[in-house]
């Protein structure tokens, strides 16, 4: 068994060498900035299971149960701030060693951190924008947020009476075609696959470090948890990542 310091190494060894690196990150390199995830142990999930697209679409109730469950949510993306993950990240951006980021987060923290929005793929959206679930007019959330909190019980859009809720994917919709082929064509270009915080269950997301490694491209992965593909993984630190990833970056020359 690897002492922390020796993954670092072997981990800061992948990254010296590489020139092209990808990030792919999920809900887990947020949580030390205070949004927790979904699916480790006592969070949101294991409380109250989310709420499908069908069911948004097609239940009163089930909308009511999504704005009930995004109030606290919102709070807690509003006040969040990048942490050392975040910034570490961004760090490689300015060394000219990341292509870019591919995020299943909505919380918008990596552009907040430094990385031009163009070099940022959010696969499952912003939680920074609303968006009508019929005509697709994306509006302001902190408007449609103070709706709600003034009361309003089932927002509609103004242009076409949709239903509205933030401009993110829910369960059973799928991930815009063109944000995953820019995402693929990300992957298809990296010479190392840096993942960050996501438990590689959630797909799409979790089938791109695939790719890479038809590529043999070496693949690099910071969790809390075990996931599916640790075992093909070049380095795995199954740590937090804002102990992990400055300390990585510090490491290079
Ligand atoms: P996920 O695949 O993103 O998994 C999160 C993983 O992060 C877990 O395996 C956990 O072990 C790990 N983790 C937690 N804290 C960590 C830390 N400090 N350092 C390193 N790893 C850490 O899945 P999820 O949490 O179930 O979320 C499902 C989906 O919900 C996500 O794909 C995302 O779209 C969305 N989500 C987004 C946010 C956000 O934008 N911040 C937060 C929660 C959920």
């Amino acid at each position: 068994m690897l002492t922390l310091q020796e993954q670092l190494e072997d981990a800061a060894a992948l990254i010296q060498q590489a020139k092209r690196i990808v990030a792919l990150t999920g809900a887990g390199i947020s949580t030390e900035s205070g949004i927790p995830d979904f699916r480790s142990p006592g969070s949101i999930w294991q409380q109250q299971p989310p709420v499908s697209y069908q069911d948004f679409i097609g239940k009163p109730a089930a909308r009511q149960q999504y704005w009930q469950s995004r109030h606290r949510l919102s709070a807690q993306v509003a006040a969040a701030r990048p942490n050392a993950a975040h910034l570490a990240l961004a760090g490689l951006e300015q060394r000219q060693v990341l292509l870019g980021v591919i995020t299943q987060n909505f919380d918008g923290l990596h552009q907040d951190a430094g990385h031009p929005p163009e070099h940022v793929i959010e696969l499952h959206g912003t939680s920074r924008f609303a968006a009508c679930t019929l005509c697709g007019k994306r509006s302001s959330m902190a408007e449609l947020q103070e709706r709600i909190n003034a009361g309003e019980v089932d927002p509609r859009c103004p242009v076409c009476g949709g239903f509205l809720k933030s401009a993110t994917i829910l369960f059973g919709q799928r991930v815009p075609e063109a944000e995953l082929a820019r995402a693929r064509t990300l992957v298809n270009q990296c010479d190392l696959l840096l993942v960050v915080g996501s438990s590689l269950k959630v797909v799409p997301a979790a089938t791109l470090p695939h790719l890479a490694l038809k590529r043999n491209v070496p693949l690099l992965i910071v969790n809390l948890q075990p996931t599916p593909l640790d075992d093909y993984a070049d380095v795995v630190i199954h740590e937090k990542a804002g102990l992990v990833l400055p300390p990585l970056v510090t490491m290079i020359h």
